[in-house]
């Protein structure tokens, strides 16, 4: 394993802020670089103002506060970042753009620095390619609002070695975040599974059998803080859109991953979600939910589905994407449900659920759902079905 002393950090936007702070309050020393003037700064001020906020809830010491933030030291160049163990690099989502960064930070440094990426949607092979050491690029992707969310994917991308890995998931577990290692794949597990709780809902609400409300509402009243399309609004229906189609190239145009008009429809129209007050649903200016967009709302239903058609229809398409992720050898079943909670604070992890509603049942549920549309977006995992078969856990599909 690599000791880790310092952390690079490259870009000072969302990510990279909260990804420095994190680092900084573990007492570990940041160097951070941004290339637009001011960038670095303002950084330093988000930190400060949630520092504060921390020691104002007295959830922190204010010398604990102050320390963090001297450990943080904006550098002027990327070339300066390469004299950390490991460098974070939070740029725009950019395939180009990154590659041209990890080109430059392999050049600048030491064979030994490790060299990270926390894209959501790009592959860390590609990205890892323009260096010269993809052994020792990996993807940490962290969650939003960093500080707060307990989860980091630990992507390793082909050439990754263990060492890499290990070193990763334990700097992950000393900065009080839970490391689940995933492989390589698009949308790794948490983008993936979640994929199918949103496309669902818009399929269901597209085809005319159910109000967008009354979907959100079904899901809620199954324990999900949100429904899907208040998920949507909050993520933003451009970036929901953006990673949905990542998803679907990704896999070579899957038609389980075809995104749904109704998502095209809402961007074109601005309505991109809270940021803009206006996505599937209107919002008022303190950023109470009212109605759904009127347009959506004309959509004339064509057979209403009771809230157990619109849960079952929703929860078989996760816990199927979920054990098609086992199938792929993405990550361990547990490590999947432990992934999908942590990131999206449902209920429970998707194979869990499906074992407890019965995975003959959810089988069910799918085949049924092919014999009307038979174009491949409801085929079964084969690994679901053998398993529902015989009676087995997803646990046993281990190794
Ligand atoms: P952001 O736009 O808030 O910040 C990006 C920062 O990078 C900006 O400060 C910009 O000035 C800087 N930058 C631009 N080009 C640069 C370059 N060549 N070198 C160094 N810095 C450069 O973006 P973000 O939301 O923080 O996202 C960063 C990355 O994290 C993206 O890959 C994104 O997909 C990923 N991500 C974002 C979220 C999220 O919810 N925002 C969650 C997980 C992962």
């Amino acid at each position: 394993m690599n000791e880790i002393g310092t952390v690079g950090v490259l870009g000072a936007g969302t990510m990279g802020a909260g990804i420095a702070q994190v680092v900084a309050e573990a007492g570990l020393d940041v160097l951070i670089h941004d290339p637009v003037t001011g960038a670095t700064d303002r950084a330093r001020e988000r930190i400060a103002g949630f520092l504060n906020r921390r020691v104002e809830k007295e959830q922190l010491r204010a010398d604990d506060a102050s320390a963090a933030l001297d450990r943080i030291r904006p550098v002027t160049s990327l070339e300066d970042l390469a004299k950390a163990d490991l460098v974070i690099e939070a740029i725009p989502e950019d395939l180009e753009l990154k590659r041209a960064a990890f080109k430059r930070l392999d050049e600048a440094s030491t064979p030994s620095t490790m060299l990270a990426t926390n894209t959501s949607s790009l592959s860390v092979a590609q990205i890892a390619a323009a260096t010269a050491r993809p052994d020792r690029v990996i993807g940490m992707h962290f969650f939003n609002p960093v500080p707060l969310m307990a989860l980091v994917e630990v992507i390793a991308g082909p050439m990754t070695t263990a060492a890499v890995i290990d070193s990763v998931a334990l700097l992950a577990r000393q900065l009080g975040k839970t490391p689940v290692v995933a492989a390589d794949t698009p949308g790794f597990i948490v983008n993936r599974v979640q994929r199918a709780y949103y496309l669902e809902a818009f399929r269901i609400h597209e085809s005319g059998l159910a109000e967008v409300a009354a979907i959100d509402e079904a899901m809620r009243g199954i324990g999900f803080r949100l429904g899907p399309f208040e998920v949507a609004d909050i993520v933003g229906t451009d970036i929901n859109l953006a990673a949905g189609l990542a998803i679907f190239d990704g896999f070579f145009g899957d038609v389980r991953f075809r995104p749904a008009l109704v998502q095209q429809r809402v961007v074109d129209s601005g309505r991109l979600g809270r940021k803009t007050l206006a996505g599937y649903y209107d919002y008022g200016t303190d950023g109470a939910r009212g109605a759904p967009w009127a347009a959506l709302a004309r959509r004339r239903l064509l057979v209403a589905l009771d809230a157990p058609q619109i849960e079952a229809r929703i929860l078989a398409s996760v816990v199927n994407e979920a054990a098609s992720a086992v199938a792929d050898g993405v990550a361990a079943p547990y490590s999947i449900d432990t992934a999908m909670r942590l990131a999206t604070n449902w209920p429970d992890g998707p194979l869990a659920w499906g074992e407890r509603i019965g995975l003959a049942s959810v089988v069910n549920t799918l085949d049924a759902l092919h014999a009307v549309v038979p174009d491949g977006r409801y085929r079964v995992t084969p690994l679901l079905r053998v398993l529902a078969k015989s009676g087995r856990p997803f646990s046993s599909a281990r190794g």
